[in-house]
Formats: structure tokens, C-alpha cells, sequence
């Protein structure tokens, strides 16, 4: 199912031409694309909903498409002849005449140069295109760009659908990638969380953990980024059990585990992880970046 914001969205008619969605990876690509599937429904997706019964539907369901394309990122990144290939496209006619749509996943991976050439093609927005953006944070994209999109941010809690019956086989084992990659880190936070509150000699040990995933090609850097979305989730989760717990209601820590932060100390750590995430896609060593991150987190952690 379309997540019923966006649904809303279409089924009002308010359609622009450039979308951004945020959230975990793993419901930005499954979302984006049920997001192209109600645009380029041949019924008007009814409520907002792609119908899965008209011939572009039933396209997208097999992955085959011809006016819809998928850009992934290509190992760390999405890749400048990836966005060139986009605006070659952009400039074609629809093979099948009617609106054509380009999902770009993990859009903040895009050096500067291709987030150039995709400000050209926001600039001067070609009839019956659309563009969705997906990206695990807002902020991590150029402003210009981020003021030429409709902007979405996806629920945590938001069920996954019926991914086989969406994806080919194509894009499936990308997804299991991202899937898997999340839960990993994921883990690692909840083991981080774990550690926090102890006398910080474990941390530096977690943070080298961070090894190059041959097997899957996920190469280190790729990791830390996800580990560090993961974080800032757990980190958000913690300022908002705070502020639940102070006005009395009950509230679970699904992510995190333990509530190792106050209100100020999950800001505060949220402002180093996003300085970490700079570092990481600077030159600075990842292992150093990390180790300096949770040392200083383990420093506020017992300032709480
Ligand atoms: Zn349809």
C-alpha cells in the first residue's frame, strides 16, 4: 500500500512534478516506487492508490516498465553518468505516451556535479515527468533542491508490503542488501546503546567492527552512513521517550533498547553524530571518526 499521507496527496490531485521521501531505506524504495506506480496508474489511482489491474501497473508489479527508472546507487554512491543518463532520458518522448517517472534512491549519495544536473532538470520540469527523491535524512541534500520538492518523511513504524508481487528480480536482491545492511546496523546501535552507560573501553572496540563486507561488496564507508541513520533514529527515539515519559504516558524503545539520554543529551548527540556523517564523507578515516563519536557520546551519556 501507498503510505495514505502520499495517497492523500495524489488523490487530491496536488501532483508535483518532484517528490522527496524520507526515511529507512528499506520504505523510501518501496514507497518511491508504489509513489510511480499511483502516477503512472492508467485509472487515475483511485483514492490515491495504484489500481494493480491497468496495463502500467501490472508493468511496474513485473519490473519491466519502459517509462520508469530505477536509479540505484552504484556501490557508495549514485554515479554521474547515472543522473546523465537520467537527463538523456528526460529529454526523450514517453515510450508509451503517457507520464514517465525517474525514482533516484539514496539521492544525498550523489556528489555534487550530478546533484548539478538534476537541478536543470528540477529548473525546467518537462511535462508528464516525475521525479522522486529518497533519502534517509532531508537536510543531507542541497537546499536548492530540497526547495523544489514535495517533501514527505516516512513513519518508522510503517508496515512493509508485499515487496515480491512489486519488485523484479532485478531490483530484489538491492533490497534484501538494504534490508539487511539496516538490521546490521542497527543491531550495532543497540549494542552501542548497551555499552554507553560502562566505562567506554568496549567502545573503541565497536567502533573498529566496522570491516569491509566483501561478500556483499558494502564497502566500510557505505556502512558507517547507515549505522549513523540508524543512530540519529535511535537518537530521535530517545528525546521523544523523554518528552512521553515527562507528560506521563508509557512509551516503548523499540530501536535504542535502553533510554541511555535525557531530552538535551539525544540533541546533543544527534548534532555530533551529523558531524561524524561529515567527516565520513570528507576524507577523514572512519575508524578515527567513529571512535572520537562514541567517546564523546559515552561523555554525555554519563552527563544524564
Ligand atoms: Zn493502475
Amino acid at each position: 500500500m501507498l503510505y495514505d499521507k502520499l495517497a492523500g496527496i495524489v488523490a487530491a490531485g496536488k501532483i508535483s512534478h518532484a517528490w522527496l521521501l524520507t526515511g529507512r531505506p528499506e520504505h523510501t524504495l518501496e514507497q518511491a516506487i508504489m509513489l510511480a506506480e499511483a502516477l503512472l496508474c492508467r485509472e487515475g489511482a483511485p483514492g490515491g492508490q495504484p489500481c494493480g489491474r491497468c496495463a502500467s501497473c501490472r508493468k511496474i508489479a513485473a519490473g519491466n516498465h519502459p517509462d520508469l527508472q530505477l536509479i540505484l546507487p552504484r556501490g557508495a554512491s549514485v554515479k554521474i553518468d547515472q543522473t546523465r543518463a537520467m537527463q538523456y532520458m528526460a529529454n526523450l518522448e514517453s515510450y508509451e505516451g503517457g507520464r514517465r517517472a525517474v525514482i533516484i534512491h539514496n539521492a544525498h549519495t550523489m556528489p555534487p556535479a550530478a546533484a548539478n544536473s538534476l537541478l536543470k532538470i528540477l529548473e525546467e520540469p518537462r511535462g508528464g515527468l516525475f521525479l522522486i527523491l529518497t533519502a534517509p535524512l532531508g537536510d543531507s541534500l542541497l537546499e536548492t533542491i530540497l526547495s523544489r520538492v514535495v517533501w514527505v518523511r516516512l513513519p518508522e513504524n510503517l508496515p512493509l508490503g508485499e515487496t515480491d508481487s512489486i519488485y523484479t528480480e532485478e531490483y530484489l536482491p538491492e533490497l534484501q542488501k538494504e534490508r539487511e545492511l539496516a538490521g546490521l546496523m542497527r543491531e550495532k546501535c543497540r549494542r552501542l546503546f548497551e555499552l554507553l552507560p560502562g566505562d567506554g573501553a568496549q567502545l573503541v572496540v565497536l567502533a573498529r567492527s566496522f570491516k569491509e563486507d566483501k561478500q556483499r561488496s558494502i564497502p566500510v564507508k557505505r556502512q558507517m552512513r547507515v549505522f549513523l541513520d540508524e543512530l540519529l533514529a535511535c537518537l530521535h527515539e530517545q528525546a521523544v521517550v523523554n518528552v512521553r515519559r515527562a507528560a506521563g504516558e508509557q512509551a516503548e524503545l523499540p530501536l535504542s533498547g535502553q533510554l541511555v539520554f535525557d531530552k538535551n543529551g539525544a540533541l546533543q548527540a544527534a548534532a555530533l553524530v551529523e558531524d561524524a556523517r561529515r567527516d565520513i564523507d570528507g576524507n577523514v578515516n572512519g575508524g578515527l571518526a567513529m571512535s572520537v563519536l562514541f567517546l564523546q557520546l559515552h561523555a554525555i551519556a554519563a552527563g544524564c
